[in-house]
């Protein structure tokens, strides 16, 4: 079987239900549910310490479970203000000296708004601020590291899979992480079943042509969206908004698929990565 690591995007409604307290209690309940990954959510800021970080990541190694972060939603590669702008580079920074504490390699983060202008100024700076990333990164050693741009679902925001293939052209490292709830919300319902997902994956493996077509990371989640694309996170209950799951996990299995593929359902990540997670193991 293909390795494939199914986790979650912070905590589920179920974890303080099921009496745990601190982020330290996050391998024994992610094992619980036997899953093999974490994200770590720094949306709003890092603010987690190396030393607490480095007991995460000794209680998940004993677990096999890897952890990963998300770095802060401030970050803003198309800026117009350069002050802003500049400071995408520092949050990546932050964020990698907390992964390397939790012994997880991959920084996922969004590129942030389109602003004011058009896509295409708006893709050349970003492509600006991925280079300075890159840099900055090499230079404070963290070369060994993995950046993932984020599809994104909302339309104003840039993000949409050749925008983050491009930006994944930067650096060879670069590795795209496909939310594929974001895909379906910002094309409005556009991930109807195998055969999107065939286009995706047809078209990583064409701009790529390397492993990380097959290594890539993965959201998913179902979306409500409306005329501007992602509007809220749903549960694996919630039918009526896609894209569903089973044509995904298939074609991972067919194609000897090997992502990271974390759940950001509203509440119920833990519960439903699992649902993935069986799944896809019934196919072998
Ligand atoms: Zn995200």
């Amino acid at each position: 079987m293909n390795r494939i690591r199914f986790g979650t995007a912070g905590q589920s409604e179920s974890f303080a239900a099921m009496g745990y307290k601190t982020s330290l209690d996050v391998p024994e309940y992610t094992a619980k549910f036997g899953l093999h990954a974490f994200e770590y959510q720094c949306g709003h800021g890092v603010r987690l310490g190396e030393e607490k970080a480095r007991e995460m990541a000794r209680r998940a190694q004993e677990r096999d479970i890897l952890f990963s972060l998300h770095a802060p939603y401030f970050i803003s590669m198309s800026s117009l203000n350069e002050e802003t702008r500049l400071r995408s580079v520092d949050y990546i920074l932050q964020s990698c000296r907390v992964v390397r504490a939790l012994g997880g390699r991959r920084v996922i983060f969004h590129s942030g708004s389109c602003g004011k202008q058009s896509r295409e100024q708006a893709l050349e700076k970003a492509l600006d601020t991925m280079e300075k990333i890159v840099r900055a990164v090499d230079e404070a050693g963290y070369g060994d590291l993995t950046l993932c741009p984020e599809t994104m679902g909302k339309i104003g925001q840039l993000g949409t899979l050749d925008e983050v293939l491009t930006l994944c052209q930067v650096d060879k490292r670069i590795t795209p992480c496909i939310d594929f709830g974001h895909l379906n919300a910002r094309t409005l319902g556009g991930i109807k079943g195998r055969a999107e997902y065939e286009e995706i994956l047809d078209r990583m493996e064409d701009v790529l042509g390397d492993e990380r077509a097959k290594a890539f990371h993965v959201h998913f989640s179902r979306i409500e969206y409306s005329a501007g694309g992602e509007k809220q996170h749903h549960t694996f209950a919630d039918t009526q908004w896609g894209p569903e799951p089973e044509p995904l996990l298939r074609l991972c299995k067919e194609r000897q698929l090997s992502p990271v593929i974390i759940c950001e359902s509203a509440g119920t990540q833990a519960e439903d990565a699992r649902t993935m997670q069986l799944y896809y193991e019934s196919l072998f």
